[in-house]
This record gives C-alpha cells, sequence and structure tokens, in this order.
C-alpha cells in the first residue's frame, strides 16, 4: 500500500523525483572525494545548455545588426542581406553589394560592369537574339 502510493507519488512529479536523484548522485560523489568530477560535470552540462542558448542570442543580435531589409536600386524589388556581403537580386539577377544603408551594385567598386561599359563595335550593332 505504502508502495504504491510512493509510485503514484513519483509517477506525479517526475521532475523532482529526477532532481532528487541528481542532488543525491551530487552529494554522493561530493562526499567520497569526486568533487572535482562534480563540477567539471557541472561546467560541461552549463557549457551544453549555455552555448546554444547564447549562440542563438549571439546570432540574433549579430542579425539585427547585419541584417539589411531594402529596396534593388535596379528593380526595386524587395531583398535582405547581410551587411558586407555581396548578394544577387532575386527579381532582376543583378550581384549586390549589401552595405549598411540599402544595397548598392557591386560593380561599383572598380569591376567592370557589363552594361555599363561604352562597347563600340565596328562591323555591326548587337541585336537582341530571338528575332
Ligand atoms: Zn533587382
Amino acid at each position: 500500500m505504502n508502495q504504491n502510493n510512493f509510485n503514484q507519488m513519483r509517477v506525479n512529479i517526475p521532475g523532482l523525483g529526477c532532481w532528487l536523484t541528481l542532488i543525491a548522485v551530487v552529494w554522493l560523489l561530493g562526499a567520497v572525494g569526486l568533487g572535482w568530477l562534480v563540477k567539471s560535470l557541472v561546467v560541461l552540462v552549463v557549457l551544453m545548455v549555455a552555448a546554444p542558448v547564447l549562440g542563438f542570442i549571439g546570432l540574433r543580435f549579430w542579425l539585427q545588426r547585419n541584417l539589411v531589409q531594402s529596396q534593388c536600386p535596379v528593380c526595386g524589388a524587395g531583398l535582405t542581406g547581410i551587411k558586407g556581403a555581396a548578394t544577387s537580386c532575386l527579381n532582376c539577377g543583378t550581384v549586390l553589394q549589401t552595405q549598411a544603408e540599402g544595397f548598392a551594385r557591386a560593380t561599383e567598386d572598380g569591376t567592370i560592369d557589363i552594361t555599363a561599359v561604352d562597347v563600340t563595335v565596328d562591323t555591326k550593332p548587337i541585336l537582341p537574339d530571338g528575332d
């Protein structure tokens, strides 16, 4: 009868039983001189729990600082990019450089922009294909 009641109580509060077991194990290990083991395990567990949380917070903080939402300077489509990284417009395909205030064409750095270069053709003008 008593055994049944005890089991029922354990089922009702499994978390507490788990913690009590943990505390008992920790106390036992400490009592037999393995406190260093407990400490290193605790540090390990804290690191395991804290690392993803800190990583997530750090990532969110980093994204808030570095995520830029603006419009494509060529076609005006909404874009999301990471500051300082090159991205290409999903709508028109233009390669863009993400800056703090928005997007700029990546070709402004001195690389050759094919559409902006004045090409002199001697033989005949370039016709759009398909005709
Ligand atoms: Zn575009």
